[in-house]
Order: C-alpha cells, then structure tokens, then sequence
C-alpha cells in the first residue's frame, strides 16, 4: 500500500497532472449478527483500521478512468453511456455509483481515479463496500454534491445491487461511510438507525482470513437471501402481518415450523436466533461482559455451520483453534461464509501471542496460511489530504 505522498506521486506520473484529493473509506468486521441485514434484522460491526484509498481529478469532459494499483488494471468510461464492463467486473463497482449519481440527477463531471487499498478482496472484509464508499466520496467531494452519511452508504449500496449484481444488505456500505472510532455500532437494518457501543479497550478484534474463496460465493449468498423471502412467504399463512424474518421471534417459528421445508426451516432459524443473540451481544458489550458476548459469538458460529451452512472446514478449525487459546472470549466466521475470514474477541494481554498461535495452529492442522489482522474500531470515509 502507497502512502498518500506515493499515491499523489503515481496518480500524476499515471494521469498526467497531481490528484486534487485523497479519500479513505475503510473495510468492516462484523462481531455478530450475521446475514441478519437483509432480514431487516441487526448487525453489531466495527469500521477497521484499514481502508481502501483514492487520488481524485476532476476533468472537464464526461470520462471517467480509473486505475487499481492492486490489480494492476486501467479502465476508461463516458458517464453518457455507463455498461457493464464484463472484462474488467472490478471496474463496475466505480461504474455503478457513477451511474447512481446520475440516476439522482445530480451533476457529475469526469474524473481520473487512482485505487489503492489496505483491504484484502473477499477476505470478508468488505473490500467492495469500502471501494464504492470511497469512490462516492470521492466523487461528491468533486462535484460538491453533498452526499453523506446513510445517503451515500445507500447510493454505494444500490451500485452493488444493481450493477455489480450482488444483493448484498446494507451493513458493509454503511460501516465505510459511518463507522466511528473505538465503537461497535448496533445498526437496526431496518430503518437504519444505529446505537454507537464502545468496545472495551480491554478486547481486541482479531480477524483471521483461512486463505481459502469460494467462487460460489455469489450465488450462494443470493440462494439464502431467497429462501428467506421463501420462509416469510410461508409463514404469513400463519403470520400475515410479517413483512420480513425480523418480525418472526424464534418460539413463533417453532410453533410454525410445520409450514416450512426443512432446509428452509434451518436458514429461518439460523436469522431469528441470530437476530436475539445480537442484542444479546449489543447489551452484554455495552456492560463490558466479554465472556458473554464470547460465549454469543460461539453460539452465532454454530448457528452458521449448522443451519445456515455457510462455514467450511477451514472456518471450523480456526474457530476451534481459536478457542483453545488462551484470552479468547469467543470466535466465529464473519462475512458472508464459504471461505474468508474469522471474527475473534480476545483479552488484550493475550493477543500476539494468540495471533501467532492461531496461525500456527492452522498451519499444523491444515498445512495452510492464514493471516491475521488485530483490528481497531475505526472511522467511516474521510478526507485524507488535498493537494
Ligand atoms: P469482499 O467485499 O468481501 O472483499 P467481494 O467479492 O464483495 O469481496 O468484492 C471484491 C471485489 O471488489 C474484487 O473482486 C474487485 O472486483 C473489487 N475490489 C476490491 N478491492 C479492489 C481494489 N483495490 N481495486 C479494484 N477492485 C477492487
Ligand atoms: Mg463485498
């Protein structure tokens, strides 16, 4: 990753004139409340100290080109005429939030765009959210549109779904835009409202990712999404009033489980129970018992595996491995599932020593690499500096 002075240095040599700005949208992790977002449920995440970045130009015509440092990769395109670019799917994250702007009929010119980022892809990190994020941001800073906050996180959102094609909730957007420094937020999917939570200095995140992508993962991701809707279908036979999982306690689905196919009864189960044990885990951080957000967080893995059935082995035997050592208060898969990366909560005294042990371990068992990063609860987009 480029510091802000190479950033400025490689734009210029790269575009042909200095970046007027730079902006930093960072990746997230969720500590509980999994594929909880699109069942209008709660999610508990904390913004991560690390970001994805962007030099900005404005121009004066009506293209936009965009380089990603990562992938080594340029692309060039008219905000007249904005498609899918299926040779260079990355490049359609930027595509849909310009496309969004203009959709709101907001005035949008040109702009040169230099991508670099901290935030490993499918890590489970959010490295797309953080991408359209900062690229919004960029691009409202130029144009000076005033897009912020939970309007920007809905724009980059609807880029994702749209454009990108991926019916993805709207937590990971929200956390680059508004995270906050030293908090969890608690942020109600539903109306998005959200509750900062401090997260004790004595805990630290510890996110683990096995190494291991799954290119199922999209359509995966989409298939439990629909049998969601499939289960709120069903169970307004019984229910009419429910607009969405979020409404449904777990003793009502039970009471209601014979409506339900069985796969569909588990992924029903998995997002009631889950949606409980994230207020559960919101209370219990907020009163600093970290042994019971721990034990929470176990359960939600658990949940994730069994009924969800988005773990994989190596998720397993990181969470295992994990809560073998000692200092962890608890540990589960975070992200959508089916490979990226583990979420575990750890005493702060313990955990170099945890980190190292995690990886080791896993290399023992699985002879893999798994990497680790001790997160800090950070702050959603921001200016980094103007030139
Ligand atoms: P996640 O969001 O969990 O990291 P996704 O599959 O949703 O995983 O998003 C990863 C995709 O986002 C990458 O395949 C790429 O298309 C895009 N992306 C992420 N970071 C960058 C980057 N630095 N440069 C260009 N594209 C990126
Ligand atoms: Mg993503």
């Amino acid at each position: 990753m480029l510091d802000v002075h190479q950033l400025h240095d490689a734009f210029a040599a790269r575009f042909g004139a200095p970046p007027q700005l730079v902006v930093r949208a960072p990746g997230r992790v969720n500590l509980i409340g999994e594929h909880t977002d699109y069942n209008e449920g709660f999610v508990l995440p904390i913004a991560i100290d690390r970001a994805t970045f962007i030099a900005a130009r404005a121009r004066l015509d009506r293209t936009v080109r965009v380089y990603s440092v990562q992938f080594s990769a340029d692309d060039a395109f008219s905000l007249d005429q904005i498609e899918r670019n299926p040779h260079q799917p990355w490049s359609n994250y930027v595509r849909g939030v310009a496309k969004g702007i203009l959709a709101r009929d907001l005035p949008l010119a040109g702009a040169d765009l230099l991508i670099d980022s901290e935030v490993p892809p499918g890590a489970g990190l959010s490295s797309s959210a953080a991408l359209e994020v900062a690229v919004a941001y960029a691009l409202q800073l130029l144009n000076r549109l005033d897009l912020l906050g939970e309007e920007l996180a809905l724009l980059a959102q609807g880029a994702e779904q749209s454009f990108v094609g991926m019916q993805c909730g709207i937590m990971d957007q929200f956390m680059a835009a508004l995270g906050r420094a030293g908090h969890a937020l608690l942020l109600d999917c539903r109306d998005l409202s959200y509750r900062p939570i401090p997260v004790s200095p004595q805990a630290r995140v510890v996110v683990c990712d096995s190494g291991v992508r799954h290119s199922l993962v999209g359509s995966e991701y989409n298939e439990r999404r629909a049998a969601c809707e499939e289960a709120v279908r069903l169970l307004r036979a019984r229910l009419p009033r429910i607009a969405a999982l979020r409404d449904v306690a777990p003793a009502q689905l039970e009471a209601n489980a014979d409506l339900l196919p069985p796969v569909i009864l588990r992924r029903a189960r998995h997002v009631v129970t889950e949606i409980e044990r994230t207020l559960a885990a919101a209370a219990a951080l907020e009163h600093g018992d970290l042994p019971r957000f721990g034990a929470l967080m176990d359960a939600s893995h658990a949940s994730l595996r069994d009924d969800y059935q988005v773990s994989t082995p190596e998720l397993d035997t990181l969470v295992e491995i994990a809560r073998s050592l000692p200092g962890c208060y608890g540990s589960r898969l975070t992200g959508g599932g089916f490979g990226g990366s583990t979420v575990s909560l750890v005493a702060e005294g313990s955990v170099e020593r945890f980190a190292a042990d995690l990886v080791a371990g896993y290399h023992k068992r699985l002879g893999r690499e798994a990497h680790v990063l001790i997160c800090t609860p950070s702050e959603g987009a921001r200016l980094v500096a103007t030139f």
